[in-house]
């Protein structure tokens, strides 16, 4: 049996995606930017995905930009706020937190190598944010809170929401939502953020393209230099096969997301009740109420896999089943995770984790048959 619990990582592409997908790699090849009748019918398959996208996050078509993917979003989101508001107030701090996806932890270290510098928010040990913390480290020279919706290794979800009354003039809130986007509702005027980033991948489109939402107004300049695409601000010949599936992902999240939510609730507490059963307190569940059913990072205690979760995950996949170490990214590094240790784990703890991750095609008998493999593998690792 092949199950695939690592759809945190990536997803399957939705045959529906696909579909609509096709013809613009085909048939409608054109060049958006053409006057032609081709490049005319680019255009506006780009220009209606936007409004199907901008439409589902309360935001304007102009507030949304095509990227190619999560990473570049969060790239030019941080970069193109810090760097242009620093030019019009001299804003110089950065706020953060240690629990963030790679792209933010090293777009900011990156800017610190010039005149900016990082202050962190304090988190609890399941990743909640100190949200009260925040005017301690707020002054008149913060530009740019950084501060993600739900974390990708861990799945806690953050009270976004609840930051934007901490913020002064000229003062900005980007919330990193690749892993909430097309999950979870999400509305920019309710969350009251100024930018936020999201990926098709994650959602059952194609990998290789995002967006980043910039709220009008936002200071802003372009990352990438070239062509006028993307009202200048995001240069290159758009991915139109890619930015039209993205926007059939968005229009099946708005009609499946809320069911989607419940099937992988109940995948996800049938997991976590097999595990219980089975491990009782060998295995910590690092999830609390307010996590995302989507993700399950378990951490196992004792001598139990301690420092060896490569070689679990290698038998897992011998069996037939994909889950991972945490973020995509930094599996396949003997690196102890940034996320696990953010959250006052210990290395060996870090090293001892493992991240399930669902979709609502995944059915109860597969977790029967992951639960049987844990089992089995769980007893073998004590003899
Ligand atoms: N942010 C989070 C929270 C993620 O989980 C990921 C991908 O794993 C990214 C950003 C990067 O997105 P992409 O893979 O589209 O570059």
């Amino acid at each position: 049996m092949q199950v695939y619990l690592d759809n945190a990582s990536t997803t399957q592409i939705d045959a529906r995606v696909l579909g609509a997908m096709l013809p613009f790699l085909k048939d409608n090849f054109g060049n958006a930017s053409s006057i032609h009748s081709f490049g005319r019918k680019a255009r506006v398959a780009i220009e209606n995905s936007r409004e199907i996208i901008a439409d589902f996050i309360g935001a304007i078509p102009s507030e949304i930009y095509f990227t190619s993917g999560g990473t570049e979003a969060i790239n030019f989101i941080i970069n193109g706020i810090s760097k242009t508001n620093f030019s019009e107030t001299g804003k110089n701090e950065l706020i953060t937190s240690p629990i963030e996806h790679k792209a933010v932890v090293d777009t900011h270290k990156n800017l610190e190598l010039s005149q900016f510098t990082t202050k962190y928010i304090e988190i609890d040990n399941n990743g909640n944010f100190d949200i009260n913390s925040l005017p301690n480290i707020i002054n008149e020279n913060t530009s740019l809170i950084s501060l993600m919706h739900t974390n990708n290794e861990i799945g806690v979800i953050n009270k976004v929401e609840q930051i934007a009354s901490k913020l002064g003039e000229n003062q900005f809130l980007f919330s990193d939502c690749v892993q909430a986007f097309g999950k979870t509702k999400i509305d920019v005027n309710e969350l009251k953020i100024d930018a936020f980033s999201a990926s098709a991948h994650k959602i059952y489109g194609p990998k290789g393209i995002g967006i980043a939402f910039v709220k009008s107004g936002t200071p802003f300049s372009p990352m990438l230099f070239g062509g006028s695409q993307e009202r200048n601000r995001r240069g290159g010949t758009e991915n139109v096969a890619a930015i039209v599936a993205f926007a059939e992902a968005v229009k099946i999240a708005k009609t499946e997301m809320e069911s989607n939510y419940k099937t992988v609730s109940e995948l996800n507490s049938y997991f976590q009740k097999g595990i219980k059963q089975i491990f009782g307190d060998k295995i910590a569940i690092n999830s609390t109420e307010n996590s995302s059913p989507y993700i399950l990072s378990l951490t196992f205690r004792d001598e139990y896999f301690r420092n060896n979760i490569d070689t679990f995950l290698m038998a897992l996949d011998i069996n037939g089943i994909a889950a991972s170490q945490g973020s995509a990214c930094t599996s396949g590094t003997i690196k102890p995770s940034h996320v696990i240790l953010g959250i006052g784990k210990s290395v060996n703890d870090a090293n001892g984790t493992i991240r399930f991750s669902f979709n609502p095609q995944n059915k109860i008998n597969e977790i029967d048959y992951v639960l049987s493999i844990l089992e089995k593998l769980g007893t073998n690792n004590l003899k």
